[in-house]
């Protein structure tokens, strides 16, 4: 009743009423625009002007083709079979209507999506009916809500389409913040496969890229991941790291035995919480005391072959 009464005057008094736009169909011109609470019908019939803002992408061919993309969007949302409040509006008022606006415009935005569509990797992402079931699913949207995305589509899409629309490297965290558990591709009901762009984001991240304008994120960090892979792919390389790490960190273990404080590009590491430092004594090291004399299993199974022999 607030709203009601504080809106219905302002409605019946608008010059203009502005609104987004679901999908468009090319065959009969219409537009669909999906509320909760209906309020898009008032904003849609009482103003003189209508302007609907469209992403390019939102287009069906046709009007079946339309129907089937607003049920399989009802029910990526919430399970039902359609929304509350489904408006499909086509233009100015008619000579015989009783409402309705006396100018329609269809806004048509760009902005950036061109891009996105000249692009292999990342032009599925267009195919994105807005349900919002990727963001249901995901277990970092779940820890920390909508608003910690910055930007108007949060969840595993708003971090694959923001950092494309509006800069990667000004969205770097959105890139690298998803677990890539792979539900979001799961859920998604047109099968967009956002862990896969997620990575490919990651990766010009890493490398950079000119097409993109992307920088190297921190290239610092990658050399430190391109040491550790060579240091984890070579066991005698990886225990003398170890022992390196082992002997730097000393300064660092306060008296509970845990690591309080980091500095420079370990910093992040400790800012929230702290780390227990590397054992005394690795799985490996304690391996290697107790069985590194032990003859192999193979060679014990020749012996004994040979034996029974
Ligand atoms: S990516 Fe898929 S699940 Fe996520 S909003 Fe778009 S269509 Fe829905």
């Amino acid at each position: 009743m607030a709203a009601r009464k504080a809106l219905r005057e302002e409605l019946l008094s608008a010059d203009m009423g502005i609104t987004g736009c679901k999908l468009a169909c090319a065959e009969t011109g219409q537009i669909s625009l999906i509320s909760n609470e209906g309020n898009i019908r008032m904003a849609t019939t009482m103003p003189k002007i209508h302007v609907a803002l469209m992403g390019m992408e939102r287009v069906t061919a046709t009007m079946d083709e339309h129907r089937e993309t607003i049920q399989l969007l009802t029910q990526g949302a919430a399970l039902q079979k359609l929304s509350t409040y489904v408006s499909f509006t086509g233009g100015p008022r008619g000579e015989h209507d009783p409402d309705g606006p006396e100018e329609f415009h269809l806004v048509v935005i760009d902005n950036g999506r061109s891009k996105i569509l000249g692009d292999d990797d990342f032009r599925e992402s267009l195919a994105c009916i807005r349900c919002g079931a990727c963001l249901n699913i995901c277990p970092v949207y779940g820890k920390i809500g909508g608003h910690a995305y910055n930007s108007p589509y949060p969840g595993p899409i708003g971090a694959v389409i923001t950092p494309l629309l509006d800069g990667v490297n000004k969205h770097a965290d959105l890139c690298k913040g998803e677990t890539l558990c792979g539900a979001c591709l799961d859920v998604c009901p047109v099968k967009n496969d956002l862990p896969r762009m997620l990575s490919v984001l990651r990766y010009k991240l890493a490398y950079g890229d000119n097409h993109w304008n992307v920088r190297q994120h921190n290239v610092a960090e990658s050399y430190v991941y391109a040491a550790w892979q060579k240091a984890i792919s070579h066991s005698s390389a990886y225990k003398r790291m170890i022992k390196t790490v082992r002997l730097f960190q000393k300064p660092f273990v306060g008296k509970n035995n845990m690591i309080h404080r980091m500095t420079g590009l370990a910093a992040g590491w400790t800012d929230d919480r702290d780390l227990p430092p590397i054992a005394k004594k690795t799985f490996s090291e304690i391996w290697d005391e107790k069985y590194a004399n032990r003859p192999q299993k193979t060679t014990q199974l020749k012996e004994e072959k040979s034996d029974d022999e």
